[in-house]
């Protein structure tokens, strides 16, 4: 079998879409999550076998390493990383509580350059493949957003400094970047007016992410790219 695939935040949403796509490809899959149980229930759940489910709050550095030993014991060296782990607390920055920023930054930004360091360790070796999950808004920008673009735009620069340092190992490091994906991140938005601005008319779907996920992994010669998904909604920004 070939060595895991570790998707973190791919209990739900689009990290979800990610590991079924890998294991529909014959990968064993790791699901990393906070709630133990969701991860668990996500990894029986995809086809194939020995796929493992584990809880890890990615924006806490000993969890995240003890993560990657037990990933480490249980199914060997990291072949792919998936972050797709991630939060919003959208608000005006002048209604935006301390808490929150740090929560998102931590979850979003720091919890990705942690996995990321974590599966290097592993990757050192053998090469690999890791993609980041940005945002369209990290790009653009969104009034209401700052601090969940500020770490979004902060994931491109480490994404592409990231591929950098790696690359003569064979390592390589892309970022996705979504416009509106129907997941339970979205799930309280007002949909009507914002599809208006959407040039193919819908919110995406979790799989239509993972397949631009899937072939950045499998793409060998491509590295420190940002690639937008997000129905041409870049266009009329
Ligand atoms: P989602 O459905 O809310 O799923 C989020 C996933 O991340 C869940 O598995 C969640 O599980 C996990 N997670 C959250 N905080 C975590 C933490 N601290 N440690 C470990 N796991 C954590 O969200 P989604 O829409 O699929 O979003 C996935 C990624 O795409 C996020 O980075 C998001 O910012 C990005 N994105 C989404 C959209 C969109 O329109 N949906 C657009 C652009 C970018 P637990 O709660 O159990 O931890």
């Amino acid at each position: 079998m070939s060595r895991p695939g570790v998707v973190f935040g791919g209990s739900r949403g689009i990290g979800r879409a990610v590991s079924q796509l890998l294991a529909q490809r014959g990968h064993r899959v790791v699901v990393v999550s906070r709630n133990k149980e969701a991860a668990q229930a996500a990894a029986e759940s995809l086809p194939g076998g020995e796929h493992l489910g584990l809880s890890c709050d990615v924006s806490k550095e000993e969890e995240v390493q003890r993560t990657f030993e037990v990933i480490g014991k249980t199914c060997g060296t990291v072949g792919y990383l998936v972050n797709a782990a991630g939060i919003n607390r959208d608000a005006l920055l002048l209604r935006s509580k301390s808490e929150d920023m740090v929560s998102v930054l931590h979850t979003n930004l720091l919890g990705s350059m942690l996995t990321c360091r974590a599966a290097l360790r592993s990757m050192l070796s053998h090469g690999g493949a890791i993609v980041n999950i940005g945002s369209l808004v990290g790009v653009k920008g969104n009034a209401g957003q700052c601090v969940y673009s500020a770490s979004k735009a902060g994931l491109e620069g480490f994404t592409r400094s990231l591929a950098k340092e790696v690359a003569a190992r064979n390592i390589r490091v892309n970022l996705v970047a979504p416009g509106f994906i129907q997941t339970d991140m979205t799930a309280g938005l007002e949909k009507e007016e914002l599809v208006k601005r959407i040039p193919l008319g819908r919110f995406g779907e979790p799989t239509e992410v993972s397949q631009a996920v899937l072939f950045l992994l499998e793409s060998p010669y491509i590295t420190g790219q940002i690639l937008i998904v997000d129905g041409g909604l870049q266009l009329a920004m």
